[in-house]
Formats: C-alpha cells, sequence, structure tokens
C-alpha cells in the first residue's frame, strides 16, 4: 500500500481516484485493499458510484462460507448498495428515459448479464433463472487493482458495466431509508408476487430477518386481513411489533410446532392461513409451513436460498388431500425492484430506523458478517470512511 503522502500526491489529476475496498476470498479471508485506478478506463455506457451505504445481508454469510456453487472469489461483496453518481461515460437513461448525471442519488438492480436469447429467458420466461446473468457482489468476480473491477458494493466507489439497469431514488426517499428495505425489498416483492394475495387472506409469514419483515408489510399492502410472524430472536420481533405486527410467535418461547400451529390458528379466529410465505433459510420450516396452510391455501418458499438440506414431508396429507399450492421463488427481476424503490417511497414514514442496527467501516466487514451470522442484529450496513 502506498503511503497517506504518496496517494495524495497521486490523486491530484482528476482521473485517478483512491479507492478502498473489501476482498473477499474463497478461503473465507476478508481484507481491505486501496488502489489509486483510472477513471479512463471505464467502458462507454458505464457508470462509477460513489458508494453512500453497501448492504451486509445473509447471502454475505453464505459466501462467506463458499456455501454458493456459483461463485468465482475473490469477490467484493455487497450486492445492494445505493450512491451519488461520480462519472458518467457517454449518455445512459434510466427506465423512466431521465438522464443519469453526476450527482444523482441512484441504486441499481444487482443482476447484470441476463442474457434475453435463451429458452430460460424466451421460452420458459422465468428471466432469474437465466445462466448468463451474473450477480454483482455475488458471481462477478473482483479485481481491486481495476476500476472495472470494482464489481461489489462495499467499496468507497462501485463500478457499473455497460446495460447496468439503475434506479434514481425519488427526493423524497432518503437514501438511509432506501437500503433499510436493501436486498430484502425486490426478494420479498417476487414472494409476494407469487402468493397472490387476496383482499383479506390471513398470511403467516415463517421467518423474522429482514425479508421476512418486508413479505410482511407487502402481504398487508396486498390487502390481508392479518398477518401472523412467526420466528425469532426476540429482538427481530419486536422490530415487527414497532412495525403494527402484534400477532408474533417466538420458536425459542414454543418449541413444538403444534403448539405453534395450535397459537397461530388462535390468532387467526380458529383458522388455517390461506397463504404462508417462507423466509427462514431452515429446511424443517418447510414441513411447519404446509401444515400452517388452509385447504387449497399457497405456500411460497423463498428462504432457501443455499443448500441447508433436506426435509420429509407425508404428500399425502400435506399435498394430495390439502389441495395446496407450492411455490418457489428465485432471485428478483427489475421489475420487483423497481416497484419495491416505490413501496419505500410511499411508507418512507415507517420506522426503519429500528432495522439498520449498526453501520461499520469498510475495515470492519468481517466484525459487520459476524454480527449478521450470530443474528445479534437486524440489518448492518457499510458505509465507507470516505463518504461519511
Ligand atoms: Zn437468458
Ligand atoms: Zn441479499
Amino acid at each position: 500500500m502506498t503511503t497517506e503522502c504518496g496517494m495524495s500526491a497521486q490523486i491530484a489529476d482528476d482521473t485517478s481516484i483512491l479507492n478502498q475496498c473489501v476482498v473477499l476470498e474463497k478461503d473465507g479471508h476478508v481484507h481491505v485493499e486501496e488502489n489509486i485506478l483510472n477513471v479512463n478506463e471505464m467502458e462507454m455506457g458505464s457508470v462509477l458510484l460513489s458508494i453512500m451505504f453497501g448492504e451486509v445481508c445473509g447471502t454475505d454469510v453464505h459466501l462467506r462460507h463458499g456455501r454458493l456453487n456459483t461463485v468465482v472469489y475473490p469477490i467484493i461483496p455487497g450486492h445492494v448498495a445505493v450512491g451519488t453518481v461520480h462519472t458518467v461515460r457517454g449518455d445512459i437513461a434510466d427506465v423512466d428515459g431521465m438522464k443519469v448525471e453526476a450527482g444523482d442519488v441512484v441504486t441499481f438492480l444487482d443482476v447484470i448479464d441476463t442474457c434475453n436469447s435463451c429458452i430460460q429467458c424466451l421460452v420458459d420466461k422465468q428471466t432469474t433463472r437465466c445462466s448468463k446473468r451474473r450477480v454483482i457482489g455475488i458471481t462477478c468476480k473482483a479485481d481491486h487493482t481495476s476500476i472495472r473491477g470494482l464489481l461489489g458494493g462495499w467499496t468507497t466507489y462501485l463500478y457499473l458495466p455497460p446495460n447496468t439497469k439503475i434506479i434514481r431514488l425519488p427526493r423524497t426517499l432518503p437514501p438511509q431509508v432506501f437500503i433499510a428495505g436493501g436486498c430484502g425489498l425486490p426478494t420479498a416483492l417476487h414472494a409476494v408476487d407469487r402468493a397472490n394475495i387476496h383482499i383479506m387472506d390471513r398470511v403467516i409469514i415463517q421467518g423474522s430477518g429482514p425479508v421476512g419483515l418486508l413479505a410482511a408489510l407487502l402481504a398487508q399492502a396486498s390487502g390481508a386481513l392479518q398477518v401472523v410472524v412467526i420466528g425469532a430472536p426476540a429482538h427481530r420481533l419486536e422490530v415487527f411489533k414497532k412495525f403494527g405486527f402484534e400477532h408474533t410467535i417466538n420458536i425459542l418461547d414454543i418449541s413444538d410446532p403444534v403448539e405453534r400451529r395450535k397459537l397461530a390458528m388462535k390468532m387467526m379466529g380458529d383458522k388455517l392461513a390461506d397463504v404462508v410465505i417462507e423466509a427462514t433459510g431452515r429446511p424443517e420450516a418447510v414441513s411447519e409451513g404446509m401444515e400452517l396452510c388452509r385447504d387449497g391455501g399457497t405456500y411460497v418458499v423463498v428462504g432457501q436460498y443455499t443448500d441447508n438440506g433436506s426435509v420429509s414431508i407425508n404428500p399425502h396429507f400435506l399435498i394430495n388431500r390439502k389441495h395446496i399450492t407450492i411455490k418457489g421463488s428465485w432471485g428478483s427481476d427489475f421489475s420487483h425492484f423497481y416497484r419495491g424503490v416505490q413501496f419505500m417511497d410511499k411508507n418512507s414514514h415507517l420506522p426503519w430506523d429500528l432495522v439498520v442496527s449498526k453501520c461499520f467501516d469498510l475495515e470492519d466487514a468481517e466484525q459487520a458478517i459476524a454480527c449478521v451470522e450470530r443474528l445479534e442484529v437486524f440489518k448492518v450496513l457499510l458505509r465507507p470512511t470516505k463518504n461519511k
């Protein structure tokens, strides 16, 4: 690393930037790198963002433990981030046709390179399963020594390659509110779309993390009569209560799934749920979730993002005779993200500050991941020192 003085001398030229970023290696090693990078190396159609906040989510814990098999390390983690446009190379417009300019506060869809040419994209219409797609902060191999390699949000400057889908934050939506929704927002919105909630449906959310909270809010916005949340630990359920969800069940207090089902039914007027959304990451939650559905109900599984093992179910009682619809929900596309930003703008009055438990420096990324892994916090962010 160059000395501080050496750097100041070298970055006097305005085409050079001093960048600091977090690099995650395949063996789980996390280190912070500083480099001076050349803005002239940006491709036509690309954007350089000066990052305000990069989110730390459960996926980053999985990435650290190498639990996603499509990742080519090293990476710069951080798939959801918000920042100010520093440099735009060429003419770029957002989806509303507005020119993207330096100083704009924007976010971006982390999924890039969806091909619109493969069988999944064109015929099956399952673009979130396109085999060509890459995800900034997850499956994009990073190179911290090149401006084009800054492909993750845990950085001072993030490089958005040509064709990255950029969304300008409405002026009424503060960046810290948007990022409190963060990654859970499009994920939950996709799951709630899949759930096809009807007016006055009874909905159970399994899981009390960020995706669970957003799913609960979106279920409510979709017209649910009642939303019951099953999760843990208690401090997370307290956040749900502050958002107005009175009916919560702590799995640490009530460890028997049968007792939990009885209590959930009691809360819902002696009825099972019309819709259950799983956002736990725990395979055993799936059989319980199917039990919680009424006959003919809908069950959406969104929390099993990594392979945490199998679970046995009784197909006679839980599927065939129960007549339920089971749906998976994988990733998100631009429509989920775009509508998610609008949802946050419309709901910016909610107590989002309770969602972000802590804001760490890039140097403390390892500690930030550990806090998320231990479920000590609801959500944490990384904030580059330069942009504080
Ligand atoms: Zn494709
Ligand atoms: Zn995420």
